[in-house]
């Protein structure tokens, strides 16, 4: 991981999408900093497509998509993109594979086994607003569980087939053949049209459930709170933001745009 300060201008400046995560990305402490939001409007006045990435809800993505300064949202892991149209309605694209009916007959089956397998571990709060997957919070409410925990949380839900993401506060999982990275090329290539977009993308991330992006994409950025998380990850980010949350968000998309020569 470099300092984003070290991003070429020529690659800043073919970026066009900014593809974020939200929590402990643009959050800290669990909330959205002014810093970051304006960064985001910003970048949206700009022209350029900020799409939030994220674990959370469908109910949260209703919102988010009606009221951010974003042109889509991918939530749920992948499962679902919520979107205004050119009409200003709100759309939802759906992933493919999540239309099982007996998906929360599945989900529920794992739940039962993760709060016994490991003690303290409970659903999320917003778990009410989800269509397609599980969410086991370990971090989002006290108590707060060590990370060993959320991987044994993993473990037994891979054990009962399901795909099982830890992000910094819970561990998610659902039964479909998505992820954050599957879904935001699906809906890039099917509504957006797009074909050759590997180069025009930036995507911030801070923890594990974010490693298919940053695999994938030639340019993204870590905030700085991604450092406990390197052990365990696969798939570094190429870049990484000197402050935390969403103070190295903005901070970060003020570099970005100093160096496109847009600032
Ligand atoms: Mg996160």
């Amino acid at each position: 991981m470099k300092p984003i300060a070290e991003i070429p201008e020529a690659e800043a400046a073919r970026i066009r999408y900014v593809l974020t995560d939200i929590d402990d990305t643009i959050t800290n402490g669990g909330k959205l900093p002014a810093e970051a939001y304006s960064a985001m409007w910003k970048l949206h006045e700009l022209g350029y497509r900020v799409i939030p990435v994220t674990g959370r809800s469908c109910g949260w993505c209703d919102l988010i998509a009606r009221e951010w300064p974003a042109h889509a949202v991918v939530g749920e892991n992948g499962a679902v993109v919520y979107y205004l149209d050119e009409t200003g309605h709100l759309q939802v694209f759906t992933h493919p594979s999540v239309a099982s009916p007996e998906v929360h007959g599945k989900l529920q089956a794992v739940r039962e086994a993760c709060l016994k397998a490991v003690p303290g571990c409970r659903v999320a709060k917003d778990q009410f607003s989800r269509m397609y997957d599980l969410a086991i919070d370990f971090a989002e409410e006290e108590p707060v569980l060590p990370l060993s925990a959320a991987e044994e949380i993993r473990a037994v839900c891979e054990s009962m087939g399901a795909h099982a993401k830890v992000s910094s506060i819970h561990v998610n999982a659902w039964f479909g053949n998505y992820d954050k990275l599957t879904m935001t090329e699906l809906f890039l290539r099917e509504v957006l049209h797009e074909t050759d977009f590997l180069h025009d993308v930036i995507f911030f991330g801070d923890s594990p459930n974010d490693e298919p992006m940053f695999a994938h994409f030639p340019v993204t950025c870590g905030v700085a709170n991604i450092r406990p998380f390197a052990d365990r990850m696969a798939h570094l980010p190429a870049y990484v933001a000197p402050l935390e949350g969403g103070f190295g968000f903005a901070a970060a998309v003020d570099v970005l745009l100093r160096k496109a020569g847009r600032a």
